[in-house]
C-alpha cells in the first residue's frame, strides 16, 4: 500500500495532471491502487518518498538494463551536461551512436534518432507508406506501438489495461487504414493478405510481444510473417522498442534470425533518457528528409545527454555480451518464473510464464499464453492481489497483468533471494 507521503503527493498531482500522471499506466488503475512516488533509484532498487525500498522489475518500463543510476552512465551524462544540453547542430556523438547500432543490429544500414518509441514507429510507418505508395497497415491485437493515431486500434499496454480498445479522437478514416489481426496466427494474417495484400504498406509487429504480458512468437511464426510480407512486397517493421538490446545484443531479429525491412527502437538505447530510433535498409532510409522527400525532424533529436548515456550503455552491453550477459539475464528471469509457476502448482493457483533474455512474463493462467485473447483470460484479480502483496514484501512488478517484467545486469543473487522468498510467502496468502 502506498505510504502517506505518496498518497498525499498523488492527491496533489491529480489537481494539475490528468489522473495525476504523465503516462496512464503509472496511475495503478488496473490494480486499483495508489501509486508510490519515486524518490531515487540505485542499481536494482527503487526507493519511494515514504522510505520504502523495492527490488525493481519495472526498470522504468524497460530502459534501465544497467539498473538505476549506473555510475558509468551517470558520469557520461554529467560530462555531457557541462558541455551543453542541446545544440541544434550535429555532434559526432550522434554518428557514434548510429555507427554502434548499425554494427550491432543485422538489418540496419542507416538509422535516424528521435525522442521516443512513439516517434520511431510513427515515422517508420510514414516511410513505409511513402516507399510502397500504399496506405494500409497491419498490426497485431494486443501489441502496442505508442500513441500515434493509427496505432490506437486494438492496442495493448495502457490502452488495454484501461479497457480502451480504440481511442476517441482518432478519425474513423485513420482507424480504417489499420487492420488488426491476432498475434501468432499466420492463417489470420494470410487471410488479410488474400483480401487486400496489394494495398498493405507495412506489417508492424513486436517480435516478442511485451505489451499483453510477455508473449513469445510460436516457432516458425516470424519466418512465416517475413515470407508472406516479402511475397506481397509489403514492408516488415519490427518494433524492437522493448526487445532491442534486451533479448539479445542484436535484438529479437538476431535472436530469431529474421531480417525486417525497418526496425524501431526506444527504451534501452537511451539508458533512461528520452530516445527512440528507426532504421533499416539504405534504399528505404534514404527516402527520409533531407536525403529524400519523407519529412521527419526533431528539435531535440540526437540530444547530447541521451546520446552519451546511450553510447556508454551500448558499449557496456557489447562487452558484457562476450561473457554471456543475455544468458545470465534469462537464467535470472527463468528462476523467478519457475518459482512463480511452482508455487502456483503447490497452492492450486493456475500460473504460467516464460523468460527471454532480459524480459520475462508472469500470468495467472492455466496453460500457454500465445495471443491477446489468452492473455486476457488470465486472472487479473489474482494478479492485483499478487502485485500488492509483492509490493508489501519489497518487490515491484508492473502495476498491470498485461505488461512484462524486466531484469537488469545489476540484479544479483541477493535480489533473487529477496524475490524468491517474497513469492513463497505471498503465494501462501494467495492460496488462503
Ligand atoms: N513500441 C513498443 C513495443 C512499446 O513497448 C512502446 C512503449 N511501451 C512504444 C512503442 C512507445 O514508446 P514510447 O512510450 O517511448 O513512446
Amino acid at each position: 500500500m502506498a505510504g502517506p507521503k505518496s498518497t498525499a503527493a498523488f492527491e496533489r498531482a491529480k489537481q494539475v495532471l490528468p489522473g495525476g500522471v504523465n503516462s496512464p499506466v503509472r496511475a495503478f488503475k488496473s490494480v486499483h491502487g495508489t501509486p508510490f512516488f519515486a524518490e531515487r533509484g540505485e542499481g536494482p532498487y527503487l526507493y519511494d518518498i515514504d522510505g520504502n525500498r523495492y527490488v525493481d522489475y519495472l526498470m522504468s518500463w524497460g530502459p534501465l538494463i544497467w539498473g538505476h543510476a549506473h555510475p558509468q552512465i551517470v558520469s557520461a551524462v554529467q560530462e555531457a551536461a557541462v558541455k551543453g544540453t542541446s545544440f541544434g547542430v550535429p555532434t559526432e556523438l550522434e554518428t557514434q551512436v548510429a555507427e554502434k547500432i548499425v554494427e550491432l543490429v543485422p538489418s540496419i544500414e542507416v538509422v535516424r534518432m528521435v525522442n521516443s518509441g512513439t516517434e520511431a514507429t510513427m515515422s517508420a510507418v510514414r516511410l513505409a507508406r511513402a516507399a510502397t505508395k500504399r496506405s494500409y497497415v497491419v498490426k497485431f491485437i494486443g501489441c502496442y506501438h505508442g500513441h500515434a493515431d493509427h496505432f490506437l486500434v486494438k492496442a495493448g499496454s495502457g490502452v488495454a489495461d484501461l479497457g480502451l480498445p480504440d481511442s476517441p479522437g482518432v478519425p474513423k478514416e485513420t482507424a480504417e487504414r489499420t487492420i488488426a489481426v491476432p498475434y501468432n496466427d499466420i492463417d489470420a494474417l494470410r487471410d488479410v493478405f488474400l483480401q487486400r495484400g496489394e494495398e498493405i504498406a507495412a506489417v508492424i509487429i513486436e517480435p516478442v510481444a511485451g505489451n499483453m504480458g510477455c508473449v513469445l512468437p510460436k516457432p516458425g511464426y516470424l519466418q512465416a510473417v517475413r515470407e508472406l510480407t516479402r511475397s506481397y512486397e509489403t514492408l516488415l517493421i519490427f518494433d524492437e522498442v522493448i526487445t532491442g538490446f534486451r533479448v539479445a545484443l542484436g535484438g529479437a531479429q538476431a535472436r530469431f534470425g529474421i531480417e525486417p525491412d525497418l526496425t524501431t527502437f526506444g527504451k534501452v538505447i537511451g539508458a533512461g533518457l528520452p530516445v527512440g530510433a528507426y532504421g533499416g535498409r539504405r534504399d528505404l532510409m534514404e527516402l527520409i528528409a533531407p536525403s529524400g522527400p519523407v519529412y521527419q525532424g526533431g528539435t531535440l533529436s540526437g540530444n547530447p545527454l541521451a546520446m552519451s548515456a546511450g553510447l556508454v550503455s551500448l558499449k557496456m552491453l557489447e562487452a558484457a555480451d562476450k561473457t554471456g550477459f543475455y544468458d545470465k539475464l534469462q537464467a535470472y528471469g527463468q528462476q523467478v518464473v519457475d518459482a512463480f509457476v511452482d508455487h502456483g502448482k503447490q497452492h492450486g493457483i493456475p500460473t504460467y510464464g516464460h523468460a527471454l533474455g532480459g524480459l520475462f512474463g508472469l500470468f495467472f493462467h492455466d496453460g500457454p499464453v500465445h495471443d491477446f485473447e489468452s492473455a486476457r483470460e488470465s486472472d487479473s484479480a489474482m494478479y492485483e492481489r499478487f502485485f500488492h502483496a509483492m509490493l508489501d514484501a519489497g518487490v515491484t512488478f508492473a502495476p498491470s497483468p498485461l505488461e512484462s517484467a524486466f531484469v537488469s545486469g545489476v540484479h544479483g543473487d541477493k535480489e533473487l533471494d529477496i524475490t524468491l522468498s517474497a513469492i513463497s510467502s505471498v503465494f501462501r496468502t494467495l492460496g488462503a
